[in-house]
């Protein structure tokens, strides 16, 4: 049986570790604070938002809700970012994705004052991941990823990570992150794509195999070389009318036939989910402690 890599598991340490920074601060006056803004009512982003909201308050930080109707303008919505820019209690913001069509969204992204910037999807920290910076902020999915290794004991540094999938919230900042010099990186990178040739060749060539592609169970035993580890980002619904909801949750791997092959593979759910929203809690953290 492989090693199961329980992201439940690994946030609760997490989460202990920033109760006792947050403590810390706490006693200096100063309270980590963050702002998620939604624009209209997508249900899934309204679910998001409530689990982030949900979290902060259970770690004690100041939490602002922002619920703005679908048909707020761009330049309403800059205008209530530029605010939370301004107002030092906030020391996090993120505008939750997707927005309603008017907005533009990378313009939005551009108006965050970078030092809050906790998504990490500023051009500022993109260009700060790429240089090695450590002042910047690397977005949550890709930082939970790396977490998910550096406490599972498995060893970065020299390994060959196949990354499948090169979007900028998942794929190309893990590549960056885990090519970077020193701890919890100097690994030999390959990104794949919709557009690579040879797919189940490159893959069968990882000691480190992470997919981020967003197709059902696409990867198969066939994709894995023996004793690999298998990071599995993906979240998609399925049809099964035997549960409730009609929908049951599955990655980008197919765990059943994939688990036998792996040293290490983490589940889903339970996986990769979990860890993002530790770390958009740690991002928080952090850049309370940077200012
Ligand atoms: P995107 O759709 O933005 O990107 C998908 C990437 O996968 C693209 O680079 C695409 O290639 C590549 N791709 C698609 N199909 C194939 C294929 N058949 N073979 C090889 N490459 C392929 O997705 P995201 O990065 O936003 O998300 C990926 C998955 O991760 C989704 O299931 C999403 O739900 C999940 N996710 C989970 C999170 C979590 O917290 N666990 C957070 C964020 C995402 P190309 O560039 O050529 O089009």
């Amino acid at each position: 049986m492989p090693q199961l890599i329980e992201g439940r598991k690994i946030a609760e340490k997490v989460y202990a570790d920033l109760r006792t920074e947050i403590a810390g601060m706490k006693e200096r006056g100063l309270t980590p604070g963050l702002a998620v803004v939604l624009v209209g009512d997508n249900p899934a982003s309204r679910a998001y938002v409530r689990s982030k909201d949900k979290m902060c308050r259970d770690l004690g930080l100041h939490s602002v809700k922002l619920e703005l109707p679908t048909e707020t303008t761009q330049s309403e919505l800059l205008a209530r970012v530029e605010e939370l820019n301004r107002d030092p209690a906030i020391h996090g913001i993120l505008v939750q994705s997707p927005p309603p069509k008017q907005i533009d969204e990378a313009a939005i992204v551009r108006a965050l004052d970078p030092a809050k910037d906790v998504d990490g999807f500023h051009p500022a920290n993109v260009a700060k991941l790429a240089l090695g910076d450590e002042s910047g902020f690397v977005p949550c999915t890709p930082l939970g990823c790396q977490r998910l290794l550096i406490e599972s004991g498995i060893e970065i540094s020299g390994a060959h990570v196949v990354v499948l999938g090169r979007s900028m919230i998942v794929g190309k900042p893990l590549a960056l992150l885990l090519m970077r010099k020193g701890r919890g990186g100097d690994a030999t990178v390959t990104v794949a794509h919709s557009r690579s040739r040879q797919l189940a060749e490159i893959t069968r060539s990882a000691d480190i195999l992470i997919a981020a592609i967003g197709q059902p169970e696409f990867v198969r035993a066939e994709h894995v070389r023996e004793g690999a580890v298998v990071i599995d980002v993906g979240i998609n619904r399925v049809d099964d009318a035997t549960t409730e909801r009609g929908y049951r949750l599955v990655g980008d791997v197919a765990f059943s036939e994939v688990s036998p092959k792996a040293s290490a593979i983490t589940p889903v759910p339970g996986g990769v989910g979990p860890m993002t929203i530790a770390m958009l809690m740690a991002n928080t953290v952090k850049a309370c402690r940077q200012i």
